[in-house]
């Protein structure tokens, strides 16, 4: 069956690289369609997109924006609000025969049209760790329910993804991995400010912290991976993806990013996966899953393998690492307490309002001060959110 792909979050740096990836695979013959987009408020990009890819449907965030390119184009039907996203899903999903959604918007607000795409049992391409972060437990019951296939695309996870999959069926069946994994470990780059004295760190700015040595990718992963919560949110999603305890799922420190994740079987083999640091990579594995299409961008040479170094995170520098664990073993709304306080902070990180070194710390206060409750609904989810956000707000 042809791919026919509702792309959210199509203006940022995973959705602009999903688009690259669709017209390659188009210019290799192979068919996937983009039906429907969703942006928060660049409407003159998707306007573009929509030219460029053929796509009826539009969702935009911001009613302005979303006026703004009904005037322009009046042939779109255009969605707007908060609830735009979810709308576009169900209306891409009832007219048009949608079958995939690139789950790429940022933050909690990924959340909703990536549950609703998750009940409608489409196959979600994720990248917004956030949302499994947040509702884990609900968006991995409601695939489970819907039988919704759940591609990881964040490059570490879909790493792992294709490890474990060299020895069990994927999609994997509940318990399945935890029965014959050992552990699972997720590399690192160490960010912006990996090689920066540990004395300066909590002082540096947004623009230090901005300069990532291997990955390009969007500010709030870049702020992330500076202060390692990239990798806490990454072993949450993990422990959600694969069913792993925490205890199973660790991160190591691996500057050059060409080794993405290593999977420890029971038996002592451990599998890696290694791909030069090109998200295009990730999203086409998604996107073609589970055949290999040529690649979008130059291969790696494993001529060019020498040096590669690996060491253990250092938690003085990089505080934030262990409220994944935390997170973790606390449970409910947990995850959720954290991810809110976290979005809070690097916002106001990124505007100048914080240091750097304070990010870890409002986290690790928030989930201090807010206990956590059962993660069982939406509604649950959502106020957790908004009370971490609030508590988060007061100590920024
Ligand atoms: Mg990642």
């Amino acid at each position: 069956m042809p791919t026919r792909l509702i792309l959210l979050g199509s203006t940022g740096s995973i959705g602009v690289s999903t688009l690259e990836v669709v017209a390659h695979l188009n210019q290799l013959g192979r068919s996937v369609a983009v039906v429907g987009l969703a942006a928060n408020g660049a409407w003159e990009k998707v306007f573009l997109q929509t030219q460029l890819f053929g796509v009826k449907r539009v969702a935009l965030a911001d009613p302005a924006a979303a006026a703004q390119l009904r005037q322009a184009a009046p042939h779109l039907e255009v969605f707007d609000g908060p609830g735009a996203a979810t709308q576009l899903v169900e209306a891409c999903h009832a007219q048009d025969g949608a079958t995939d959604v690139a789950a790429a918007i940022v933050g909690f607000s990924g959340l909703r049209p990536t549950l609703r795409a998750a009940q409608l049992g489409l196959r979600i391409h994720l990248s917004n760790k956030e949302t499994l972060v947040a509702a884990g437990a609900l968006v991995m019951g409601t695939a489970q329910q819907s039988g919704a296939v759940i591609l990881p695309v964040d490059s570490e996870h879909a790493a792992a993804f294709q490890g474990i999959a060299c020895r069990l069926p994927a999609p994997f069946a509940k318990g399945a991995v935890d029965a014959q994994v050992a552990k699972l470990v997720l590399t690192a780059s160490g960010g912006a400010l990996r090689d920066m004295p540990l004395a300066d760190m909590k002082n540096a700015t947004a623009k230090e912290a901005l300069c990532h040595p291997t990955w390009k990718m969007g500010q709030k992963v870049t702020i992330d991976s500076a202060t390692m919560l990239n990798k806490a949110l990454e072993v949450i999603e993990a422990h959600w993806l694969f069913g792993l305890p925490g205890e199973k799922i660790g991160a190591l420190l691996h500057p050059q990013s060409i080794v993405h994740a290593l999977v420890s079987f029971n038996d002592g083999a451990t599998l890696a996966q290694l791909a030069s640091p090109d998200m295009r990579v990730p999203i086409q594995a998604a996107l073609t899953w589970p055949e290999a299409a040529p690649a979008p961008g130059p291969v790696l040479d494993p001529l060019t393998l020498t040096g590669l170094e690996f060491a253990p995170l250092c938690l003085e520098r990089y505080p934030g690492f262990a409220l994944a664990h935390r997170a973790i073993s606390t449970g409910g709304t947990s995850g959720a307490l954290l991810n809110a306080a976290n979005e809070v902070a690097v916002e106001a990180f990124l505007a100048g309002r914080i240091k750097l070194g304070r990010i870890a710390q409002i986290v690790a206060e928030v989930m201090d001060a807010v206990p956590a409750a059962p993660a069982d609904s939406l509604e649950a989810v959502a106020a957790a959110d908004a009370k971490a956000r609030e508590a988060a707000g007061q100590r920024v």
